[in-house]
């Protein structure tokens, strides 16, 4: 099979990216042709003001796609942004694609529902954290007086969440008016409000992403993959409305103008979801992954702070390992024995959280332990890996300008 698949370069890659996305791909170099590209570009699409830290973060995802094994003998690694191609055939796909398969492209909206959440949120939390202890609705209310701590951020972010969507998806558009309201009610200071909803309305959070470049960014992912010609694409469940749709703009284009792509297949990636230390998605900007990069000692404090079972608050409780973080993990790391082994042992009280997150923190100590080494001999010769990129890069641009040709003929555009 010819598979295509990108990454962005927005820093360090961590366990999550490894389970999520590399693991797969180093089974799929074996017995396949891979492209597999930085997509340098794409980071642009709503990280086009962070431009400094571009070139540092595509010489990590250099170093961490090398030292996990990503071989340039069996596959052919390449910048997005050095194959100039991917632009050409962006920019003829984009005159023929209707801009309502771009607007109603879920993964576009729920970016955007994802983005201005975050800033309510953050904006909220930030500014006036007394609203968690004001009188909100009842229900809210005899929530609240249930929790403890961390728990009434939760509760919050839940009510918080639930009312956003509603308002988000709203049929005309987003009902700033309703949310508002509602917001008042749950017992949020009404200037606090007023500021926040203002700054999503007409600040620079919603003009960050409401750019041409981030509205058709399928667009240009459906080029990254047909320019290829690539049959499969390996992707994340979330992904598929864009396999579709590079689906369908290689259909249009067929139709319009002869068959020249062919129609790429989905494969749904094994992903097992590594949730960050704090038990929410791994994520950068959560401050709760563990790097391919981190050192030992680093592994073993972010182990120790792991959330357990909540419900286990003594050593001589009897734990529950399905609903704990920790033994998430030690699916992942920990012999099978292993993992049978502690998890008897927390159902009987016999193991304690902290002797079980030791194993845990050497287990993936171990793991990491010949990335980590990997790492450090490529930091020490870095020009020389970085011209793998180079000549893969040559290589894609010489395999993207044999579909160019056939495309500019296709099309019948002009030729000196
Ligand atoms: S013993 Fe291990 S699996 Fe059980 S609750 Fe504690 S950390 Fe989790």
């Amino acid at each position: 099979m010819r598979i295509v698949s990108g990454m962005r370069p927005t820093g360090k890659l961590h366990l999550g990216h490894y389970f999520g996305v590399l693991k797969n791909w180093l089974k799929l170099q074996e017995n396949n042709q891979c492209f597999f590209f930085i997509a340098d570009w794409h980071a642009l699409t709503n990280k086009y003001k962070e431009t400094d830290s571009l070139k540092e973060n595509i010489e990590e995802m250099i170093i961490d796609w090398l030292s996990v094994g990503l071989n340039p003998e069996k596959n052919i690694l390449f910048i997005q942004s050095q194959v100039k191609q991917h632009a050409e055939l962006s920019l003829l796909f984009s005159m023929i694609t209707p801009k309502s398969w771009l607007e109603l492209n879920p993964s576009y909206k729920d970016l955007k529902f994802n983005l201005y959440y975050q800033y309510l949120k953050d904006f909220l939390l930030g500014k006036n954290i007394k609203v968690l202890q004001t009188p909100p609705p009842k229900s809210l209310d005899e929530a609240l007086e249930e929790a403890t701590g961390k728990q009434k951020n939760k509760i919050f972010d839940e009510y918080l969440r639930e009312l956003f969507f509603r308002a988000f998806y709203n049929q005309k558009g987003i009902d700033f008016k309703g949310l508002k309201e509602r917001l008042i009610l749950l017992g949020v200071n009404k200037k606090v409000v007023e500021e926040a909803l203002k700054n999503l309305e007409t600040g620079d959070i919603g003009k960050d992403i409401d750019t041409v470049g981030f509205l058709s960014y399928p667009v240009l992912q459906a080029a990254d993959i047909l320019i290829y010609k690539a049959d499969t694409v390996p992707v994340g469940e979330d992904q598929l409305p864009h396999i579709e749709l590079t689906r369908e703009i290689a259909r249009r284009f067929n139709n319009l103008y002869g068959k020249t792509f062919p129609e790429p297949k989905h494969i749904l990636t094994e992903e097992a979801k590594l949730l960050g230390i704090d038990g929410r998605k791994m994520s950068k900007s959560y401050n709760n992954a563990i790097y391919l990069s981190e050192d030992s000692k680093s592994v073993e404090q972010k182990v120790l702070m792991m959330k357990t079972d909540p419900q286990r608050v003594k050593k001589t409780d009897a734990g529950n390992p399905d609903v704990c973080i920790v033994f998430s993990y030690h699916k992942l790391f920990t012999r099978e024995e292993a993992v049978r082994d502690i998890d008897n042992k927390c159902r009987k009280a016999e193991i304690g959280c902290v002797e079980c997150k030791k194993i845990l923190a050497t287990n993936i100590n171990q793991f990491l332990e010949p990335i980590r080494s990997n790492r450090e001999e490529i930091k020490k010769n870095i020009d020389s890996y970085i011209d793998i990129f180079k000549e893969g890069s040559k290589k894609a641009s010489e395999e993207a300008e044999k579909t160019m040709e056939e495309v500019r003929e296709n099309m019948k555009l002009w030729k000196f």
